[in-house]
């Protein structure tokens, strides 16, 4: 962990097992000033961490592993699951390569949509596991957001499932409510809501 001083304030520097430029800055935007997120391309590594476990947790630990061993960094990592009760709790683990190991998420909402077709029983929710590997210890901390699975696309915000998650309590996506409602309700807002408790003892 580094503690550099931006503006004339310490900030910890925490090294965030993913490539994902929009899971960095939602979780950089959730972790407010305090934090600097780097991913893997900041501390150099360019490779793709395969995700073979067959859990979220499984390929949580895995990340954060494998980035610990490698590149010596203390970090946590994350991985999210969309689990469709009408579907038995699919994609789940496999909601990146759902329609193809090209990870398209035109074509996994595509594909999603095309399954739920007719099925009025459409409620869902998004899973996130963080894995933490700091001073030797690790951690699992998990976040939920419940909801239900639109009928067709909506919105032009966010990433991936976004355009058709409708969160408990909004009539809208994910997509079309924005950064700033995602993140304070989000099942990654969650789970790293519980990384700043751990942090902060
Ligand atoms: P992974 O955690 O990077 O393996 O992502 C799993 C899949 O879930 C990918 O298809 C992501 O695009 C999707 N996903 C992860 N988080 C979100 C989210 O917050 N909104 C919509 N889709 C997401």
């Amino acid at each position: 962990m580094l503690f550099p001083v931006k503006s004339g304030k310490p900030v910890r520097t925490l090294v965030f097992a993913t490539n994902n430029p929009h899971k960095a800055r939602e979780v950089e935007q959730i972790l407010g000033d305090g934090f600097e997120v780097k991913t893997l391309r900041d501390i150099g590594c360019f490779e793709e961490i395969e995700e073979t476990e067959p859990t979220l947790e499984g390929n949580a630990i895995l990340k954060a592993h494998y980035v610990k061993e490698k590149y010596g960094y203390d970090c946590f990592s994350e991985d999210t699951g969309l689990e469709v009760d009408a579907l038995g709790g699919a994609p789940g683990v496999y909601t990146a390569r759902y329609a193809g190991e090209e990870k398209s998420p035109e074509a996994n909402i595509a594909l999603l949509l095309k399954n739920l077709e007719g099925v009025e029983h459409r409620r869902a929710r998004f899973r996130t596991v963080i894995a933490l590997a700091m001073n030797g210890r690790e951690l699992l901390l998990e976040g939920i957001c419940e909801g239900h699975i639109a009928p067709e696309k909506r919105g032009s915000g966010g990433f991936g499932y976004d355009p058709v998650f409708v969160p408990d309590g909004f009539e809208q996506t994910f997509a079309e409510l924005g950064d700033e409602v995602k993140n304070q309700i989000s099942h990654r807002a969650r789970a790293t809501a519980r990384l700043m408790e751990v942090l902060k003892d």
